[in-house]
């Protein structure tokens, strides 16, 4: 049995024409999936019975079920494990900010990019998260949490530029008027690099943060750190950045997570500066959050940290620091799943 919101509106609209419904009937059906997240065929009382009953043969209403929950400390943060039809499970996280609610979607079981400080990489790609499976994480966030969610940043675990064709359809329902409405602005694809996936995606000029993780400032420690490097060279990735701001005129954001004594000396910053120069983009730092097993830890002491800041500000780049949100439930990618499920070592 399917996932009815792995489906796209025009696949609903066209397995409904095929049972001999009217076409407004798509809409119908999506509105109770989409906006309301309704979870009982039987609740949507403006279908005729017979239809709920058939649709109830076909389709499930829900990818995931809710595993566990951990809450920070603050409250401000909280992080799902959500299990899978098959048995696998995906990490969600919760973010209450001042300017509104975010949730961080994962959208593979696993990765594949290999990239040497992230947990999600450890073990491998599993598969590719359907449509249904990161709407889903969203809807059960914002269920539990009892408050609307705004915001939706694709950061989870995966790389959504290697699931381009199943992201889309989710942003779909996501920005839908039947969805969640959201607003393409409020939307951020974060990608390790994925050069081909860059150029695609701002070919659809869709108002969307692109968020490129950079972690380091030449081809050297980036092929080192993250391997997607040694295929798409920072030449060419640069260039694809370049022609994403030209089409899309959006400001992009430079990931560049902060690794003790391996990319955040000075010389660090200053050909950091140097390759963005001239872009519309900032830079957001983010101190490392520690992975069992990887040696990798923050710069310390913390100063340094405030030394590479502002070696950028003062060469003209735009700077934000990732507040550590999180930090006490296993908020790096993919740390909760891999204790709970017993993947470390
Ligand atoms: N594959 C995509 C999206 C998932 S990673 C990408 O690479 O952008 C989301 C962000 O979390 C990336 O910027 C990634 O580099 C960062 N990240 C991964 N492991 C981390 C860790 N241990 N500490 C801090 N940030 C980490």
């Amino acid at each position: 049995m399917g996932n009815i919101k792995d489906l796209s509106l025009a696949q609903i609209k066209d397995y409904l024409v095929r049972m001999n419904e009217p076409p407004y009937r798509a809409l119908q059906v999506a509105r109770w999936v989409f906006q309301r997240g309704c979870l009982s065929w039987e609740e949507m009382t403006d279908l005729p019975k017979e239809l709920r009953a058939e649709l109830k043969e076909q389709f499930s209403l829900t990818g995931v079920t809710l595993w566990q929950k951990q809450v920070s400390r603050r409250g401000d943060t909280v992080k799902y494990l959500l299990g899978l039809g098959d048995g696998q499970a995906v990490e969600a996280v919760f973010m209450r900010h001042r300017y509104g609610r975010t949730v961080c979607v994962s959208s593979q079981v696993g990765c594949r990019m290999g990239c040497l400080f992230c947990a999600s990489t450890i073990g491998g790609l599993v598969r590719n998260l359907s449509p249904g499976e990161m709407y889903d994480q969203v809807m059960v966030a914002q269920r539990d949490a009892g408050e609307r969610v705004s915001h939706v940043v694709l950061m989870g675990t995966g790389e959504p530029l290697e699931n381009y064709e199943q992201v889309m359809v989710f942003l779909e329902h996501l920005t839908a008027p039947y969805g969640l409405h959201l607003s393409w602005r409020h939307i951020t694809i974060s990608t390790c690099g994925v050069v081909p996936g860059i150029l695609r995606l701002a070919e659809r000029r869709l108002p969307l943060t692109l968020a490129v993780s950079l972690h380091a400032p030449n081809d050297e420690l980036r092929s080192r750190l993250v391997p997607v490097n040694r295929r798409y060279p920072l030449k060419e990735l640069m260039a694809a950045c370049r022609e994403y701001v030209r089409l899309t005129r959006r400001r992009l954001t430079f990931e560049y997570v902060l690794l003790d004594g391996v990319n955040d000396s000075v010389s660090c910053a200053r050909e950091l500066a140097y390759l963005v120069r001239g872009l519309l983009c900032h830079v957001n730092l983010i101190p490392a959050n520690p992975v069992p097993d990887r040696p990798f830890v923050a710069p310390s002491p913390p100063e340094r940290v405030a030394v590479f800041k502002r070696v950028l500000e003062r060469a003209g780049v735009k700077v934000t620091m990732r507040r550590e949100l999180g930090a006490d439930i296993d908020a790096a990618c993919g740390q909760l799943r891999r204790r709970v499920l017993g993947l470390y070592g």
